[in-house]
């Protein structure tokens, strides 16, 4: 998990350093998971750049790995605008936005966490959303283990 994560901090620290925002990263050991790689970075490109999208400038993305015994876990955490608790489960459905007036001004579809969502089933994973409105939201995302 740890090559793939490294790859989506790359591809995305243009927008971080634009916010003058910053990568906190928390990997006490490397796991490895049954995926594709380059879907895998898709999910997280998608997640880092909603964090970056939905947070104020000068604040801080930590990545965190951890794993079960089932799961290698990929966490994104923001200390952005959050989503208020009604919103959770409706923000992975095609084309859903929190508050369209705001959304509109950031340009984007509302495709993203539809789509990271099918490929995390795609890999028989799960996806779950912590987040507190005004503080932050974080993003967990739990992908099979690869067994030998
Ligand atoms: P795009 O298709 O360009 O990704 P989008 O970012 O609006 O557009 P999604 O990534 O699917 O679409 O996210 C859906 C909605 O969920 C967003 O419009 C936003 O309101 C909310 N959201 C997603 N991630 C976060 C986050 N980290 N913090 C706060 N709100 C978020
Ligand atoms: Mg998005």
């Amino acid at each position: 998990l740890q090559e793939v994560l490294i790859r989506a901090v790359e591809l995305t620290s243009p927008r971080m350093d634009e916010k003058n925002m910053q990568f906190a990263v928390d990997i006490k050991r490397d796991v490895m998971v049954n995926g594709d790689a380059n879907r895998l970075m898709q999910i997280f490109t998608n997640l880092i750049t909603n964090a970056i999208t939905y947070s104020p400038e000068d604040t801080t993305i930590t990545l965190r790995i951890k794993y079960t015994d089932e799961y290698g876990i990929v966490e994104v955490q923001d200390q952005g605008i959050g989503i208020e608790k009604t919103e959770i489960a409706r923000i992975f459905e095609r084309f859903y936005r929190v508050d369209k007036a705001r959304s509109r001004n950031s340009g984007g579809t509302g495709l993203g966490l539809a789509i990271v969502k099918h490929l995390v089933e795609a890999h028989h994973g799960k996806i779950y959303v912590e987040s507190t409105v005004g503080k932050g939201s974080c993003m967990k995302v739990f992908i099979p283990i690869h067994k030998l």
